[in-house]
């Protein structure tokens, strides 16, 4: 089985169109990470799937959002089982009791260190198991940390410790696969998968197919194209020069939109095929592509250059940026004219 994750505004791409795409193929589990974020799909993808929230109660007294909105919460804690608990025995403030208690996911900590019951808390729980009373767990989970580097001997660590601490536990599916762990192999799939950036087109995991299908494309329309008519700097900081008769495309988009400054000077674009670089630092609102090796005349003012497509992926264009495709996804600003194309609308 496979959910969704569809945190961070669908990975940057569009809740909305995101969810409602992934609901019309059969997805019938999301996640997200936070309550807001949970509201959100919620009134795109309609009453029927699950949504669960990873951040869990968030250190409030959120249950009747939660309940009110059908969400449902990972537990991340001592204190969140006990809010959640209390909400399902009808025992904490305003609850409502619902008759057949309330659904949760378990989160366990098996060496990230972020969120998820310790090694200790986990076993005082299994000798105390009451305090899950009026819960039911639809899965106790995990989250791997290097599940990209398929050597890395910590994925074997990490699932070792999740059979051990689960075992004590009352008997619940098992979740601890995202993307990079999917790629290492059905040992690591148990109940429930729960990718986010495969579904994305983004592919850093070493044991996943080189090239995913990329579902992204972004195009920058240029403004201007210019020949130096000397060797000549580009950009703030005069930070590149280029020499005498270099041509020069000007493209309408710059940090503000996600095309992070450190591609200065080291990203790239395509044109007509042809790979062409970043010259210059990459302003707020414009970037200058050196379109030299294209032939003459191919380009002109309102053109597109490729900043992520067929040529160059995501995965490509963040090693260029020194960061992951995860970044570039969610960077992407609001700018941009977003086309979604295929899958239902929503
Ligand atoms: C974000 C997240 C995922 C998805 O990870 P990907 O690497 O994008 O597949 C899965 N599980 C948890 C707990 C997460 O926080």
């Amino acid at each position: 089985m496979c959910a969704a994750v569809v945190k961070a505004d669908g990975y940057g791409l569009g809740l909305a169109e995101v969810g409602t795409a992934l609901h019309a193929a059969g997805c019938t589990k999301f996640f997200v990470a936070t309550i807001d974020e949970g509201i959100a799909l919620r009134k795109t993808i309609g009453t029927s799937p699950t949504v669960y929230i990873l951040d869990g109660m968030m250190a409030g007294d959120t249950a009747g959002e939660f309940a009110s909105h059908g969400l449902t919460p990972v537990l991340n804690s001592p204190g969140d089982i006990a809010l959640w608990g209390a909400h399902c025995r009808g025992s904490g403030d305003g609850a409502s009791r619902s008759p057949d208690g309330g659904t949760a996911i378990l989160a366990l900590d098996t060496g990230m260190h972020r969120l998820g019951l310790t090694a200790a808390e986990t076993k005082d729980l299994a000798g105390a198991s009451d305090r899950l009373d009026g819960i039911t767990l639809d899965y106790v989970m995990s989250h791997l940390a290097c599940a990209d580097d398929a050597a890395h001997p910590m994925n074997h660590d990490q699932r070792r410790r999740f059979n051990e601490l689960r075992h004590d536990l009352p008997s619940a599916p098992a979740s601890l696969a995202n993307s990079g762990g999917i790629f290492l192999g059905p040992e690591f799939h148990f109940d429930l998968a729960r990718p986010g950036a495969a579904l994305y087109g983004i592919s850093r995991s070493t044991g996943a197919p080189k090239k995913m299908k990329q579902v992204i494309g972004l195009k920058g329309k240029i403004l201007q194209v210019r020949v130096v008519d000397s060797e000549s700097t580009v950009g703030y900081g005069a930070t590149r020069s280029v020499p005498a008769g270099s041509r020069l495309a000007t493209v309408a988009a710059g940090y503000a939109d996600g095309y992070l400054r450190s591609l200065g000077n080291s990203g790239h674009g395509y044109a007509a095929g042809v790979k062409i670089p970043v010259v210059g630092r990459v302003s707020m609102d414009l970037i200058s592509f050196d379109i030299s090796a294209v032939p003459v005349d191919t380009l002109s003012p309102g053109d597109n250059i490729e900043m992520i497509g067929d040529h160059q992926t995501v995965d490509d264009l963040a090693d260029e940026a020194d960061t992951i495709g995860y970044e570039i996804l969610t960077s992407l600003g609001q700018r941009y004219a977003r086309r979604y194309i295929g899958g239902d609308a929503p």
